[in-house]
C-alpha cells in the first residue's frame, strides 16, 4: 500500500512557515510499514491544487492532505478532492451544529462563510476537530482514499492519532502497539550511549528516546497485527532495556514518577508528609494530581521562613544559626520534624537555594538538601542543581520523588 502527502499553503511555499505536518505524517506512515514515495506541497491555487490531487492519485492507493479546510475562499482542498473524485458537495448537520455551538459558547460571531467548513463531498467519513472548528474527512473510491486533515498543527496531530491511525491501521492490517519506557538518574545522552547496540539492532519494535525536563522517556513501538503480538516482540527488548538501565527504570507503561510513588505508598500502605522549603510545594501538587492520594499524602507544608521550619517543624534555633537553613542538619530536621508532627509513616523535606540571586560561595544557587525519614533513621542527599529557578525547583522534587520511590525499593541507605 503507498500513500502520498500533499500539504496545501502558500506560506509553506514561501518559506514562512516549517512543515511539521508533512513530517510527523511520514513517521507515522513509516512505522506503519506503509510506502510514502513522493510528497507534494502546493499553494492555495486551484488549478495547482487539481494537478497535484490527479497526479497523487495516477500513483497511489492514499492521500493524505493537510490545510485548506478553512472557512475563506482560497480554501480549496475540499472541493477539489469531491471533483477529483466526481462528488458533489453536502452540508453534514452533525457538523454543521458543531460549528454553530462553538461559536456560541466562544461568544464570538459567526459569519455565513463559516458554514463551508460544514460542507464535505457526499459519501465522506467525517472525523471530528475537538481543537478547531473544521472537521476532517475521509473520501472513499475503491481501493482509493483520500484523508484530509486541518492544517494547524494542534487540531491536525490529535484529528490524525485518534482517527486516522485507526483507518490506516485497519487498511494496512498492521498496527503500532507502544510501550513508553520512563527513566530517572541516567541523562539522554548517557542512556542513549549505553543502548545504542541495542537501538542499532532493533527494527522492530522501534525504540526512540526523548529527553524531558529532568528525565526522559523511551518510546519502544511494535508494528503488528493485534496487540498480542505486540507484547511478544515488546517483551524481550523491554527486558533488555531494563537489564541495561537498571533501576533507573522507574515505569514502563509511561506513568510519571508520583504516579509511581503513589502506588508504592498504596500498595506498602505507608502514609506521607512533606515539608517543603525550595520546591514549593512541588510535591505536594504532583502527588495532589493522583486521585486517591488523600488516604496516603497526610499532609503537605510549605516551610518558607526560618520562623516556620521551627515554630511548625521543630528545627532548633542552634541548628539554623550553627548550619543555616540551606544545610544537611536542617533538612534532617525538617523530614524528623513533619513525620513526627503529622504522626505519619515518613516524611520528606526539600531545602535549597534556587535562585538566581541569593547564592554565596558557601551556599551556592542549585544547592538542595532532601531529606527522607522514616521509622528506620533519616537519609539527607546534597544535590549541585544547575539552570533557572523553576528548572532547580522542578530537578529538587523529582529527586525527592526518586528518592521515596528507592526508599520502597530497599536501595536507599539510611544513615
Ligand atoms: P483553518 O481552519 O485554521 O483555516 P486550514 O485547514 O484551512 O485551517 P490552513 O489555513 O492551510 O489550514 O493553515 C492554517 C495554519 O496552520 C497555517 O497558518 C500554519 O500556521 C499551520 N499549518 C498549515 N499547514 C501546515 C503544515 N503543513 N505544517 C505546519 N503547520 C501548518
Amino acid at each position: 500500500m503507498t500513500a502520498e502527502i500533499i500539504s496545501v499553503g502558500t506560506e509553506l511555499l514561501m518559506g514562512n512557515i516549517l512543515n511539521t505536518n508533512a513530517r510527523y505524517i511520514s513517521q507515522k506512515l513509516c512505522d506503519l510499514g506503509i510506502n510514502c514515495f513522493f510528497q507534494t506541497t502546493v499553494g492555495d491555487n486551484h488549478d495547482r491544487l487539481v494537478q497535484a490531487v490527479d497526479i497523487a492519485l495516477s500513483r497511489a492507493d492514499i492521500l493524505i492532505l493537510t490545510g485548506g479546510l478553512g472557512p475563506t475562499a482560497d480554501d480549496l482542498t475540499k472541493e477539489t478532492v469531491a471533483d477529483a473524485f466526481g462528488r458533489t458537495m453536502r452540508n453534514d448537520p452533525v457538523s454543521e451544529a458543531y460549528i454553530r455551538a462553538r461559536f456560541a459558547s466562544s461568544g464570538r460571531e459567526m459569519t455565513p462563510n463559516n458554514l463551508k467548513q460544514a460542507m464535505f463531498p457526499e459519501g465522506a467519513i467525517i472525523m471530528p476537530n475537538p481543537n478547531g472548528t473544521a472537521p476532517g474527512c475521509i473520501v472513499e473510491d475503491g481501493e482509493k482514499a483520500a484523508i484530509l486533515l486541518p492544517g494547524p498543527p494542534h487540531e491536525m496531530v490529535p484529528m490524525f492519532d485518534t482517527s486516522v491511525m485507526p483507518y490506516l491501521e485497519k487498511k494496512s492490517g498492521h498496527m503500532l502497539y507502544s510501550h513508553v519506557v520512563r527513566v530517572y538518574g541516567i541523562g539522554e545522552s548517557a542512556a542513549e550511549y549505553r543502548l545504542k547496540d541495542l537501538m542499532a539492532q532493533q527494527t522492530n519494535p522501534t525504540i526512540a528516546p526523548y529527553a524531558l525536563s529532568g528525565e526522559m522517556k523511551l518510546r519502544v513501538t511494535a508494528r503488528c497485527k493485534d496487540a498480542a503480538e505486540g507484547e511478544l516482540l515488546m517483551a524481550p527488548v523491554l527486558r533488555e532495556i531494563k537489564k541495561t538501565l537498571g533501576d533507573a527504570v522507574y515505569s514502563v507503561n509511561d506513568q510519571e514518577l508520583h504516579e509511581v510513588c503513589a502506588s508504592l505508598l498504596k500498595e506498602h500502605r505507608r502514609t506521607l508528609a512533606v515539608a517543603e522549603s525550595c520546591t514549593g510545594g512541588m510535591i505536594a501538587s504532583k502527588l495532589v494530581s493522583v486521585p486517591g492520594i488523600s488516604e496516603w499524602l497526610t499532609e503537605g507544608l510549605v516551610t518558607y521562613s526560618n520562623e516556620s521550619k521551627m515554630r511548625r517543624l521543630g528545627v532548633k534555633r542552634e541548628t539554623l544559626d550553627a548550619f543555616g537553613a540551606v544545610s544537611e542538619e536542617t533538612a534532617r530536621e525538617m523530614a524528623e520534624g513533619v513525620r513526627l508532627s503529622s504522626g505519619s509513616d515518613i516524611g520528606i523535606a526539600t531545602t535549597g537555594v534556587a535562585g538566581p540571586g541569593g547564592g554565596t560561595p558557601r551556599h551556592p544557587v542549585g544547592l538542595v538538601y532532601i531529606a527522607l525519614a522514616s521509622q528506620t533513621g533519616t537519609y539527607v542527599r546534597k544535590l549541585q542543581l544547575s539552570g533557572s529557578r523553576e528548572r532547580i525547583r522542578n530537578a529538587a522534587a523529582l529527586q525527592a520523588l526518586d528518592m521515596l520511590r528507592r526508599y520502597f525499593l530497599g536501595n536507599l541507605q539510611i544513615g
